[in-house]
């Protein structure tokens, strides 16, 4: 299983990753990225489905702030 975070920190809102993925990735209020399914806490696995979609964000983040892991992140919520 996949799970995905964005990291904020360093996102610059460019929005490449939800052209990507539109169903993984969406954004806050100020254009910051975050994962659909969990309120980009890294703790629900990412559709098998959507794997490769997942990758092609992944790979295309002009700042690597796209976490990919085979084990849930465990983070605090990002977008509320
Ligand atoms: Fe942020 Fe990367 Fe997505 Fe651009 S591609 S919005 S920098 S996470």
């Amino acid at each position: 299983a996949k799970f995905a975070i964005v990291d904020i920190e360093t996102c610059i809102a460019c929005g490449a990753c939800g052209a990507a993925a539109p169903k993984i990735f969406s954004y806050d209020d100020e254009g910051l990225s975050y994962v659909l399914i969990d309120g980009n806490t890294g703790t629900k696995k990412i559709s098998r489905l959507l794997v490769d979609d997942l990758y092609d964000a992944y790979e295309g983040c002009p700042t690597d702030s796209i976490k990919i892991s085979d084990i849930p992140f465990n983070k605090e919520p990002t977008n509320v």
